[in-house]
C-alpha cells in the first residue's frame, strides 16, 4: 500500500511542528498544520521549563531524550533557514535527591539508565557535600547526578525554529481551529474548521496537546489526556551556586538556574483540576511549600525574592503519565502524539522523526515507539514512569 500524500496535522506546538518538519525533510510530504492560535498564548510549548534529562525509569523515555539531545546539539545545522538557530542549550545535569525512603528507587533507576548508556553517578551525602558546598545534605541518603546530556534550553526558540524550517520545506501553517474530523469506513478524509474551511487529507495527526481528547473522541477513541496546570516561579537571590544542576528535592520541589536568577516549582497542592485558569497562580504554593524547602536545602536561599511567575498546562496522561504516540486504534490513517505529561519538549525531535516514518512508510525506523502506542490503553497495560516531576 502506498503512503499518504496529503497529511493534516492538528496543533502547531512543538510536536506538530516537529512532525511537519520531519515529514518534509525525510519523506517529501508537505503537511498542512492547523493551529488555532499562532500566538501560542496557552500552548504548553510556550510555557515550558524546557529541561532535558536521561534520568527516567522507562528505557523508551531515556532513548527519546538521548536522540532528541543529539538533535538539539546540532540544531543550527538542522533548522537554520537564514539566521543562526540558538536555543541556549546548557548541560549542567539533573540532581535527584533521596532520603532513606527513596534511595532504593534511585538505585533501581540508575541500573536502567546505565543499560541505556546514560552516565549517572550515585553520590553519598559526603560526596554530595564535597561537590556542591551550598547543599544541605543532613537528611539525605543518596543523590543521582547526570554526568552528561542533561540540562535545559529555550523551548520557544525550538518551536519557532521547527516551524520556520518546516515552512521553508513546504509545510503550510494555517491559523484555523480544527472542529470536525470527517471519517468514512474507518478512514479519515478531511478536517472541517471553525471558519468553514474544509481541508482534504489522507492522513491526520492529532497533536493538539492538552486539547487532543475531544478530537480523538470523534474517531471513537477515548484519550485519557487532560489540561493540568503547573506553576513556575522565578526568583532572584544574591546566592551564587557553583555548577548548579536542576535539583529535585525529595519533597518534589525543584529548582534550576535561569538567566541571572532561578526558576522553581512543585507538584500542585490539593486537587489537580482539569483546565484550571492559567491566571490563577497559587502564590501560597511558593510561600507555604516551596520556599521553606528551598531554604532548608540551600541555606543561602534564605534571602530570595520572587520576581515573576507563570503557569502552563501539562498535557497530562492520567492513565500512566507517558506520551501516547502512534496510530489511533480503529482508524488506519489517524495518528496521535500527545499526553507527554511534562516531558514533551525534550522528546519532540525524536517523536516527530519516528512518527513521520510511521505515517509515511507504515513502520518505525529511527526508534521503535511501539511502547508508547495508544493500543496499551485498550489492553490496560500502563507504561509507568516513576520519575515524573
Ligand atoms: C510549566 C511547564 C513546564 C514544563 N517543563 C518541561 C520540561 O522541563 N521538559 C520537557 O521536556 N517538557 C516540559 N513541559 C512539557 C512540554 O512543554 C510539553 O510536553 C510540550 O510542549 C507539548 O507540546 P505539544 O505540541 O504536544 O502541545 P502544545 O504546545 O500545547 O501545542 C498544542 C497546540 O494545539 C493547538 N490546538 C489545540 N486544539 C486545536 C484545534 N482543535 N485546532 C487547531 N489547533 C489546536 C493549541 O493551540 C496548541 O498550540 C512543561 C510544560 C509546562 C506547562
Amino acid at each position: 500500500m502506498s503512503g499518504p500524500t496529503r497529511v493534516v496535522v492538528i496543533g502547531g506546538g512543538v510536536m506538530g511542528a516537529a512532525t511537519a518538519y520531519f515529514l518534509a525533510r525525510d519523506h517529501g510530504l508537505r503537511a498542512v498544520v492547523l493551529e488555532r492560535d499562532p500566538s501560542y498564548r496557552r500552548a504548553s510549548s510556550a510555557r515550558s521549563a524546557s529541561s532535558i534529562r536521561q534520568q527516567f525509569s522507562c528505557p523508551i523515555n531515556i532513548r527519546l531524550s538521548q536522540a532528541s539531545l543529539e538533535f538539539y546539539r546540532r540544531i543550527d545545522s538542522e533548522l537554520r533557514v537564514d539566521a543562526p538557530v540558538d536555543i541556549g542549550l546548557r548541560e549542567p545535569g539533573y540532581l535527584y535527591l533521596a532520603g532513606a525512603a527513596g534511595a532504593a528507587i534511585l538505585h533501581d533507576n540508575e541500573r536502567v539508565q546505565r543499560d541505556c548508556g546514560a552516565r549517572v553517578a550515585l553520590l553519598t551525602p559526603v560526596q554530595l557535600r564535597a561537590r556542591f558546598r551550598w547543599l544541605n545534605v543532613d537528611d539525605l541518603a543518596l543523590g543521582a547526578l547526570g554526568l552528561a546530556g542533561e540540562g535545559w534550553f529555550d523551548g520557544y526558540s525550538v518551536l519557532q525554529a521547527f516551524k520556520r524550517k518546516a515552512h521553508a520545506l513546504g509545510a503550510r501553517f494555517e491559523a484555523r481551529e480544527a472542529q470536525r474530523i470527517a471519517v468514512q469506513a474507518g478512514r479519515v478524509h478531511g478536517v472541517s474548521c471553525g471558519d468553514g474551511a474544509k481541508v482534504d487529507c489522507d492522513a491526520v495527526v492529532i497533536a493538539a496537546g492538552a486539547w487532543s481528547a475531544p478530537l480523538a473522541r470523534q474517531l471513537g477513541f477515548d484519550l485519557p489526556v487532560a489540561a493540568r496546570k503547573r506553576d513556575v516561579f522565578v526568583f532572584d537571590t544574591p546566592a551564587r551556586l557553583d555548577a548548579c544542576p536542576l535539583v529535585i528535592d525529595p519533597s518534589g520541589v525543584w529548582f534550576r538556574p535561569e538567566g541571572r536568577g532561578f526558576i522553581c516549582g512543585a507538584p500542585p497542592r490539593g486537587a489537580d483540576r482539569d483546565d484550571a485558569p492559567l491566571e490563577d497562580i497559587d502564590h501560597g504554593l511558593f510561600d507555604d511549600v516551596i520556599w521553606p524547602r528551598l531554604a532548608r536545602r540551600v541555606p543561602a536561599f534564605e534571602a530570595l525574592r520572587v520576581v515573576n511567575a507563570w503557569a502552563g498546562y501539562y498535557e497530562f496522561n492520567t492513565f500512566d503519565r507517558n506520551g501516547l504516540v502512534g496510530r489511533v486504534p480503529g482508524c488506519a490513517n489517524a495518528f496521535v502524539a500527545c499526553g507527554f505529561s511534562g516531558h514533551g519538549m525534550q522528546q519532540a525531535p525524536a517523536v516527530g522523526r519516528a512518527l513521520a516514518e510511521l505515517i509515511a512508510s507504515g513502520a518505525y525506523q529511527s526508534l521503535d515507539l511501539a511502547p508508547l502506542s495508544p493500543q496499551r490503553l485498550i489492553e490496560r497495560r500502563p507504561l509507568l514512569e516513576t520519575n515524573v516531576i
